[in-house]
């Protein structure tokens, strides 16, 4: 029997599951069981064992990865470099957001303001609550977040950021301990490390199911009913995610790390597909750092600093779709933004990013937290709302995807020639 790649079997199962989800939508049901609830029984399965993985996987990921850096000045450097990409392609995808948003203006229909057309009964209460006491200087919590008063606690709450920091210390330490005892903690972590993949290997075999039930369910709700007015705003989204993964982030790849873009394409498409299946790039980082390693050809030592960092912190995609919501809203109340304004917006849609939670629908609380910044109602956000799920889809994707090039781009300014030397055949 031929077996077709995963990732072959992932992508037929989101197409038979757009015709499921559409055929039965939420009502259908087999004795009495609607089929959306079957899918979201089963999608939900699916998810949970992928964030089952993420802090055991995350934690060894990190202490083999950062112990692998050794003893020498590498890890301050890796540092620097990580966060210089992240901070650049962050704003270069806003500014891309920006251009297109204004080029396009989709928030004006015939000359009039889109706001009237589009009727506001989205209950937004829940959402505008949420943001409540959250500001721009919501950033600094980013780094209360990195500091947690108890470890596990912050592991049992997902807290990604704490068990970062307290990953990358541990580590630091770890081989900087007589060598009898870092030796003993090293294998111990490696073979947890080791453990880790295996079980990912497992979870991934069920990846086309999960799949499936996950998109069915995002079709069955959503329908295309709820996409037509929004066309337009979901469009100029959509290409200007288009603009930023196909131009920028391949013109990075070629010019700084001196790869074939179109290979990494091929070597990421595991996680891209899982990232669109979930919108969460939290969830999908055990695939994401599978594919960067065997399939990219990244070594650990840079992909477990890079991946989980990225995963948590650089949001390509969600800060550029903060930006586009935000002056779609203003455009769609007729409300003209100075230059200082868009300025505001742009800086403090990437400061946000770096706190969106890499979980489905993060943005939201976000995009009210721009409009209170800038002065423009929060309820705007009820614009959005129908078209946010498809586009957290496409956005999630893009988040991926920056963070492995961020992987390796950083791994070839290492001296890691291999890396897309050739793409692996592992499935
Ligand atoms: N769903 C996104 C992610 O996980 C975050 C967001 O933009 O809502 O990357």
């Amino acid at each position: 029997m031929i077996k077709l790649k995963l990732h072959w079997q992932i992508l037929i199962a989101m197409l038979l599951a757009v015709i499921a989800g559409f055929a039965t939508g939420t009502d259908a049901d087999i004795a009495g069981i609607t089929f959306y609830s079957i899918y979201e029984f089963v999608g939900g399965l699916f998810l949970n064992a992928l964030k089952m993985l993420i802090v055991p996987l995350i934690t060894a990921s990190i202490i083999t990865g950062v112990a692998g850096i050794g003893i020498g000045d590498g890890f301050g450097r890796l540092g620097a470099k990580t966060v210089i990409y992240y901070f650049t392609t962050s704003l270069l995808a806003i500014l891309t957001g920006l251009f297109f948003v204004n080029l396009i203006v989709p928030g004006v229909v015939n000359g009039v303001p889109a706001g009237g057309l589009m009727g506001l009964e989205a209950d937004v209460s829940e959402i505008v609550a949420n943001s409540q006491g959250r500001g721009a200087s919501d950033f600094l919590t980013v780094f209360e977040r990195m500091v947690p008063t108890n470890i596990f606690k912050a592991a049992a709450e997902g807290q990604m950021l704490g068990i970062i920091t307290f990953s990358l210390i541990f580590a630091y330490y770890m081989v900087r301990i007589p060598s009898r005892y870092a030796t003993a903690m090293t294998d111990f972590w490696q073979a947890m490390m080791m453990i880790m993949l295996k079980i990912t290997e497992l979870v991934m075999m069920f990846a086309p199911i999960g799949v499936f039930a996950l998109v069915a369910k995002v079709v069955a709700s959503t329908g295309f009913s709820a996409i037509m007015p929004l066309a337009s705003f979901a469009g100029t989204v959509f290409l200007a995610l288009l603009f930023h993964s196909v131009i920028t982030l391949p013109l990075l790849m070629a010019a700084v790390g001196k790869v074939h873009p179109v290979r990494h394409f091929q070597a990421m498409l595991p996680a891209l597909l899982m990232a669109f299946s979930t919108s969460s790039s939290a969830a999908t980082l055990p695939v994401t750092l599978d594919s960067v390693e065997k399939r990219a050809g990244v070594s650990n030592r840079v992909s477990s600093f890079v991946l989980p960092l990225g995963a948590t912190i650089n949001m390509d995609g969600t800060a550029l779709y903060e930006c586009v919501a935000v002056i779609f809203i203003a455009q769609a109340y007729g409300i003209d933004l100075s230059l200082g304004l868009q300025f505001l917006i742009v800086t403090t849609a990437l400061l946000t990013s770096v706190g969106v939670a890499g979980v489905p629908a993060a943005s939201l609380v976000a995009i009210v937290v721009i409009l209170a910044a800038a002065g423009l109602p929060a309820e705007g956000i009820g614009l959005i709302l129908a078209v946010d799920r498809i586009l957290d889809m496409c956005r999630t994707t893009v988040n991926v995807f920056s963070d492995s090039c961020g992987a390796v781009i950083i791994a070839r300014s290492e001296g890691e020639d291999s890396v897309l030397a050739k793409i692996p055949d592992i499935r």
